[in-house]
């Protein structure tokens, strides 16, 4: 029996087939007998769902529920959650429980959606496997003894593994879209601005941007139109108004151009991986689209200019864990020197720590126009690539992630090596662009992705070409057996 999706799921409950309270239930009781191989959630909010559900269930009975009322799904634990302890993956983070809701955490409720928990993430969203977590690593549901990707990994394998039908997830280099490839699910970054970052806890503030992972591109369609728009809180969220992305979901292909990425067909690119999404194409192009080759030539940079880009803005942005204002605190520092030493030094990981001794170094006065300066000039170029490529076609497309999941552990002594699954994704990040990955096959068992990338505000189009070639395919419809 295929999983029932979101969609199907509000359409159960506006035919009155089910009610908030028991797929709320339901899904809470999978979470209970399925997380323990997983280790998808940090934390699971019963309680708070059950009452959610209720009053989604009473609204409905007023008859004031829209499509999302009542649907139960979880939140990356990088959104602050009233109420509710919000992590980040991080130990300094441990004892969190923020006063206020996220903006998109507060916009889904509005819509009626219920909060099951708080998945699993790397630390402060910095990794592609989610082994940096401090609550240890996520598995993937294809194989317990891979990565399901990160650093939204405990996102993508709720949603994989079907404890929940959707999650919310984060992308600042690749973790909406990596983990959704490996782990089987859609996944959507929207374009910089479009989704409100406040209450989004910041890693890198020019880049990270909140998406959706769900079965697949029509209940991403539902969500993200939910959670899109100003937010006056935002001084970078983008005043366009919100389309009805699910409304734009069949739209034909006939006359759409749709670039392949020459460069991202290079030597890393697993022949597996490149054969299933050659054959992705092929089903676009039977939709009526056209398939040309472009090229971006610079976008072999954005792997380096994202690992100073980022880690600069992490190493600002992370200096508000000093043990004084919130968060983890040492016990016993002597001064207050010492307090910053000791609560830095055992409240963050490795990870952490390697990106704000970067990005304090790209900074510092010697070495800022040698790196940093130079990075923003090459970020600029990149995005002058896309711009180029996007007058010549409407969309862009070609692989997500280099090679299938890879095993936990494989790659960890070797931060450059995970530094590069992120290779095909970094690039609209870097121009603030939106994407997209669907499962387009199966490689040994694992799956595979295919990334779509759109001009700024084209997620309307993004989510069309996602859903039709779902609706000629049926790789979004596999599930893993249960453990
Ligand atoms: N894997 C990349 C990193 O480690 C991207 C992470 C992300 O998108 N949050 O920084």
């Amino acid at each position: 029996m295929p999983r029932p999706t979101l969609a199907e799921l509000s359409r159960a409950l506006a035919a009155g087939e089910t009610s908030s309270r028991e797929l709320t239930e339901a899904a809470l009781a999978r979470i209970a007998a399925g997380d323990e191989r997983l280790n998808a959630f940090i934390n699971v909010c019963a309680d708070e769902a059950l009452a959610a559900a209720e009053a989604a269930d009473r609204r409905r009975e007023r008859g004031e529920a829209g499509p999302l009322t009542g649907i139960p799904i979880a939140h990356k634990d990088i959104f602050c959650t009233a109420g509710i302890a919000t992590t980040c993956g991080s130990r300094m983070l441990e004892n969190f429980v923020p006063p206020y809701d996220a903006t998109v955490v507060q916009r889904l409720a509005d819509a009626g959606v219920v909060c099951v928990g708080k998945t699993n993430m790397d630390e402060f969203a910095m990794g592609s496997s989610n082994e940096t977590s401090y609550y240890g690593p996520v598995r993937n549901p294809w194989d317990v003894e891979r990565s399901p990707g990160g650093s939204s990994g405990g996102s993508a394998a709720a949603v994989a593994g079907g404890l929940v039908v959707a999650a919310t997830g984060t992308d600042t280099g690749g973790s909406i879209r990596q983990p959704a490839a490996l782990c089987g699910v859609t996944g959507i970054k929207p374009t910089y601005g479009r989704v409100s970052r406040w209450g989004m806890i910041a890693f890198a503030s020019s880049l990270d941007q909140g998406g959706v992972l769900a079965l697949n591109a029509e209940d991403a369609a539902m969500l993200l139109t939910a959670m899109s728009g100003f937010d006056p809180r935002d001084s970078t969220s983008a005043e366009e108004p919100v389309p009805d992305y699910v409304a734009a979901l069949h739209g034909e292909l006939a006359g759409r151009r749709i670039g392949i990425v020459r460069e991202f067909f290079d030597d890393g690119l697993d022949a597996g991986c490149a054969a299933a999404v050659r054959e992705a194409l092929g089903v676009l192009e039977s939709q009526g689209a056209e398939l040309v080759e472009v090229s971006l030539p610079k976008i072999g940079l954005s792997v380096p200019t994202y690992y100073i880009v980022a880690p600069a803005e992490a190493s600002s942005n992370l200096s508000r864990y000093d043990g004084i204002r919130f968060g983890y605190r040492h016990p016993d520092a002597a001064t207050l020197e010492e307090l910053y030493k000791l609560t830095r030094k055992e409240g963050f990981g490795a990870e952490v720590k390697r990106r704000i001794l970067t990005g304090t170094y790209v900074l510092s006065a010697g070495y800022y126009d040698a790196y940093y300066l130079k990075a923003q000039k090459v970020r600029q170029l990149i995005a002058d690539d896309f711009r180029r490529a996007f007058a010549e076609v409407d969309l862009l497309a070609g692989p997500t992630v280099p090679t299938p999941a890879f095993r936990l552990g494989e790659k960890l002594d070797d931060p450059v090596q995970m530094y590069l699954n992120d290779i095909y994704t970094i690039g609209a990040n870097l121009a603030g662009l939106p994407a997209a990955s669907v499962p387009c096959g199966f490689v040994d068992g694992l799956p595979v992705g295919l990334q779509l990338i759109a001009p700024a505000f084209g997620e309307a189009l993004l989510l069309n070409a996602a859903h039709r070639y779902q609706q000629a395919s049926d790789w979004h419809h596999a599930q893993p057996e249960a453990g």
